[in-house]
C-alpha cells in the first residue's frame, strides 16, 4: 500500500495531536508533534533566562541555536515518539501553562522556525507520517496528499486543555488557559514567518461538536480515499 503525508493544521488546543496520534497508530505511520519542538526551544529560553515576563533576547537565543539538539524517541507504552533537548526527556516540562505563555514569541522569530523545518523535513522523507502544527501544510510539506485544518471555538478548546492540566494537577484557571489559547492564536495568525492559515487544499473540520471517535472516523475516512487515490 502506497504511503502519504498527512498534514494537520490548526489553532492552539483543537484536539490535533490527539487525532494525529490515533491516525498514526490505525495506519503504522509515525507521528510527529511540531509542537513539541518549538516548546521545547521555548523551554531552553526559559531555564537559560533567555525568555521572562519583561525580556526576551532573541539574538541570545538565535545564537544559542547550535546548542538546541532535539531528537524524538519512540516510548513504547505510550505509543508515540518523546521529544528530548539535548538528552533529556521533556514531553512532561514543555506542557506546562509557563511554557505555553511563551511559545509563540519564539516560534516566531525565523531563525528557529528554519531550523525547525529542516528537522521537520527530514522526519517525514519516507513519507508514511501524519504531522500536527501551524504551517505543516503551507510550509513543511506543501506537497502533502491529505491536509487538515482543524478548527473549534476559543471556549471549547480552553475548557478541554483546562481539564487536561487540571488533570495533570496543575494549579491553573479556566480564565488564564482562554487567555492563552487566544494569545497564541492571535501570534499565530499575525506573525511575519509561516503564519497560521488555511492552505488552499485543505480540509476544514470543525470539531466543537463532534466527540474524538467522530473526529476520528472522519480523518480516517479522508486518509483511506486519498491513499486508494493515489493507488
Ligand atoms: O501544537 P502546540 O500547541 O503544542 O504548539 C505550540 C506553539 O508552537 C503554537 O502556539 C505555535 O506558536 C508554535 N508552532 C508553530 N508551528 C508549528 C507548530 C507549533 O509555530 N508547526
Amino acid at each position: 500500500m502506497n504511503k502519504i503525508t498527512i498534514a494537520i493544521d490548526g489553532f492552539s488546543s483543537t484536539g490535533k495531536s490527539t487525532v494525529a496520534k490515533q491516525i498514526a497508530k490505525e495506519l503504522g505511520y509515525v507521528y510527529v508533534d511540531s509542537g513539541a519542538m518549538y516548546r521545547a526551544v521555548t523551554l531552553y529560553a526559559i531555564k537559560n533566562g533567555l525568555i521572562s515576563h519583561d525580556d526576551f533576547n532573541v539574538e541570545a537565543l538565535i545564537y544559542q541555536l547550535d546548542k538546541i539538539n532535539l531528537t524524538f524517541q519512540f516510548n513504547e507504552s505510550l505509543g508515540y515518539a518523546e521529544v528530548y533537548l539535548n538528552g533529556e526527556n521533556v514531553e512532561s516540562k514543555i506542557r506546562t501553562l509557563e511554557v505555553s505563555g511563551f511559545v509563540s514569541q519564539v516560534a516566531a522569530v525565523s531563525e528557529v522556525r528554519q531550523k525547525l523545518v529542516v528537522i521537520q523535513k527530514k522526519l517525514g522523507e519516507d513519507k508514511g507520517v501524519v504531522m500536527d502544527g501551524r504551517d505543516i501544510g503551507t510550509v513543511v510539506f506543501p506537497n502533502a496528499a491529505l491536509k487538515i485544518f482543524m478548527t473549534a471555538s476559543a471556549e471549547k478548546r480552553a475548557s478541554r486543555r483546562y481539564k487536561e492540566l487540571l488533570e495533570r494537577g496543575d494549579a491553573i484557571t479556566y480564565e488564564a488557559v482562554l487567555e492563552n489559547v487566544t494569545q497564541r492564536d492571535r501570534i499565530d495568525t499575525t506573525r511575519e514567518d509561516s503564519p497560521l492559515v488555511k492552505a488552499e487544499d485543505a480540509i476544514e473540520i470543525d470539531n466543537s461538536e463532534l466527540t474524538l471517535k467522530e473526529q476520528f472516523e472522519k480523518v480516517l475516512q479522508l486518509a483511506k480515499i486519498t491513499i486508494e487515490g493515489i493507488e
